[in-house]
């Protein structure tokens, strides 16, 4: 059975759009993942240390029926793929994908936390998913255009499209 899942994509470092379009086309060909839709990009400030370049953050519509746990082992495989290091938290980083939501499934282990913990309250991961689906909720019920409309602000700018990305 497949499932839509929506994973937020984030990068600041090394040509941050290149590097998202390229997790794009990386996620469109996992395993019994197709890819449904992709959300413009924004450039927004850091959240955490502000000594950091601005990030670009873009989410992407999957239709899976890889298990959540699956789907994260390659969201990490891709990252490290990508050069990711771990330096410092919420520091500069290639790429980082987020699993945001998992069909309207809630679960929470030490690994995985579905919804992402900080979605409700990040601008940059609630609008790219309003860009896919005005009709979004969480499966507590809470709409992300309402979601969107109330949390903390760090100066979003929708990106031109990249050429050639569509
Ligand atoms: P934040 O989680 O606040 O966005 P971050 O993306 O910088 O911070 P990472 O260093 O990328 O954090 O991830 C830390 C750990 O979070 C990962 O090792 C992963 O196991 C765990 N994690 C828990 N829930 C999720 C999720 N929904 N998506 C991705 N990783 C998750
Ligand atoms: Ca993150
Ligand atoms: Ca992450």
């Amino acid at each position: 059975m497949s499932v839509s899942a929506y994973v937020g994509l984030g990068s600041n470092l090394q040509d941050p759009a290149a590097q998202l379009a390229r997790a794009v086309m990386e996620l469109a060909r996992l395993p019994q993942t197709t890819l449904l839709a992709q959300s413009p990009f924004y450039a927004s400030r850091p959240v955490g240390p502000q000594d950091q370049p601005d990030f670009v953050n873009g989410a992407v519509e999957l239709s899976t029926s890889l298990l959540p746990h699956q789907l994260l082992d390659h969201l990490q495989a891709i990252e490290q793929a990508h050069g990711r290091e771990r330096l410092r938290h919420w520091g500069p980083r290639t790429l980082d994908l987020d699993l945001l939501l998992f069909g309207d499934e809630t679960l929470s282990d030490e690994r995985l936390t579905v919804p992402h913990t900080e979605l409700a309250n990040r601008d940059f991961a609630l609008q790219p998913l309003l860009d896919l689906n005005p009709e979004l909720a969480l499966p507590d019920g809470r709409r992300v255009d309402q979601l969107r409309a109330q949390c903390q602000d760090n100066q979003l700018r929708k990106l031109p499209p990249m050429a050639g990305s569509d």
